[in-house]
């Protein structure tokens, strides 16, 4: 369920997510995710969210400008 708007409809899809960090910014691409056809929210399941978060956290380490990430390919 939508967590903004309490629609049941979700569909299946992928994003671009992009976390900003000491002046650099990680962008993680193809993120499988689920978005809600009438307002457009963006919800990740509790696996995305983890493998997400270890990305960045991964990312962080490297402290690139700019990191450009294939979410299919590190996760
Ligand atoms: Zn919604």
């Amino acid at each position: 369920m939508c967590n903004a708007c309490f629609s049941d409809n979700k569909i299946k899809t992928s994003t671009t997510f992009t976390v900003e960090y000491k002046g650099g910014i990680i962008v993680i691409r193809n993120v499988p995710c689920l978005e809600c056809p009438i307002c457009g929210e963006v919800i990740f399941t509790d696996e995305v969210s983890a493998n997400l978060e270890k990305i960045v956290n991964a990312a962080k380490e490297l402290l690139m400008e700019i990191s450009v990430i294939d979410y299919s390919k590190a996760a």
